[in-house]
């Protein structure tokens, strides 16, 4: 099916049309230098802006991919979790389409979206595989067993590892978003230069556990290692600290994914979210998959961060289950992978 999805959960305005698996156009319309001024997202802005450019993004997916509005099966929009307001307003946009052009509607979950970004350069893999969700509110290992079913394994116990690479990015003074700057610092420097912490989740009865991860206590690391140089007068080696802090978030993500896929004998690792596009993961999970003999799929590096090909692609197999949505859904803010069937009506 030939699905136009749009994304506004946060700070990228995104608007896609995808036939099944193949991209036919995707628009990415950034909000990074309007909220980097702020250090962060700032909702009401985000709001405001996606309000201002969707109609343009709109029509540029529509030039961009040589269509008219005969060939478009079906309109998606991603509708949770996210911001509320950024949210509605990809949701509008797409239930006005919907009704105007008399086409199925459909709600996307966020997260499903990342777990399915891989599809878009991969023809053939479907389920069951195993999903390493790593993004900026998220940390997960999920069992995908099927489209519209998942169990969550494995979950970060404080930040995400996206947040992670902000937070600390920000105590080197690099800017935001953090992820891409302290990668390509990081190409610059020794990744064995300092040792720390991987952040291992205490269990009850002793032991730790094998797929949750923790990242506060890295980001206090790190930000004592800064606070020493400075106190000392010395010059902060922030391509080593940076180099050493992917290092160990890459260590610990690989650990507990292959970890994972063994336990439950899935023979896939299918890697989501804009932490996929890290070096460092990339490198390490390759490698030790390799030798597991299990295959470890990235998404595309444009599809690795928020975007809405990876929207229309979920909304097309659901779609192919004849999933469709009611015009009443409206946004949350927070929803389970668990619910993802519940936006769906089976016609
Ligand atoms: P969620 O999907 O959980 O709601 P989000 O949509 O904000 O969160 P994404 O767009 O998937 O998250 O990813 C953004 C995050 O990815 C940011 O935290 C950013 O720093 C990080 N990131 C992007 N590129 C890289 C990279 N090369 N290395 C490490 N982190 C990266
Ligand atoms: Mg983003
Ligand atoms: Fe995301």
């Amino acid at each position: 099916a030939t699905v136009l999805a749009i994304e506004t959960s946060c700070d990228e305005t995104a608007v896609a049309i995808v036939n099944n698996r193949q991209v036919c156009s995707s628009i990415v319309a950034s909000q990074i230098p309007v909220h980097q001024q702020y250090g962060g997202v700032v909702p009401e802005v985000a709001s405001r802006q996606h309000l201002e450019t969707i109609n343009q993004a709109i029509a540029q997916a529509l030039e961009q991919a040589k269509l008219d509005w005969e060939k478009i099966d079906g309109i998606a929009a991603t509708c949770a979790p996210g911001l509320v307001g950024a949210l509605l307003v990809g949701l509008t946009a797409a239930k006005t389409l919907a009704i105007i052009h008399n086409k199925p509607f459909l709600g996307v979950h966020h997260l499903e979206g990342h777990i399915y970004a891989t599809y878009l350069s991969e023809p053939t893999i479907k389920p069951p595989f195993l999903s390493l969700l790593v993004s900026g509110g998220h940390t997960s290992l999920i069992y995908v067993k099927d489209c519209g079913r998942y169990e969550t394994l494995g979950q970060t116990r404080d930040d995400a590892a996206g947040e992670a690479f902000d937070k600390v990015a920000r105590l080197l003074k690099l800017g935001y978003p953090g992820g891409p700057m302290i990668d390509k610092l990081a190409q610059s420097g020794n990744p064995q230069a300092f040792v720390l912490p991987e952040g291992k989740v205490s269990l009850p009865g002793g032991g730790y556990h094998r797929y949750d991860s923790s990242f506060s206590g890295l980001k206090t690391a790190v930000q004592r290692l800064v606070q020493q140089f400075e106190k000392n007068g010395e010059q902060v080696p922030v391509a080593d600290i940076a180099a050493s802090f992917q290092e160990t978030v890459a260590r610990s993500l690989t650990k507990r994914a292959i970890a994972c896929a063994l336990d439950y004998d899935l023979k896939i690792i299918a890697v989501g979210g804009g932490v996929a596009a890290n070096s460092g993961l990339r490198k390490h999970l390759q490698a030790t998959a390799c030798e597991r003999n299990l295959r470890v799929l990235f998404p595309p590096m444009k599809y690795c961060t928020d975007n809405a090909a990876m929207i229309g692609c979920t909304a097309s197999e659901h779609l192919a289950l004849g999933h469709i949505s009611p015009l009443t859904l409206s946004v949350q803010s927070r929803l389970s992978l668990t619910q993802v069937m519940d936006l769906y009506q089976i016609g």
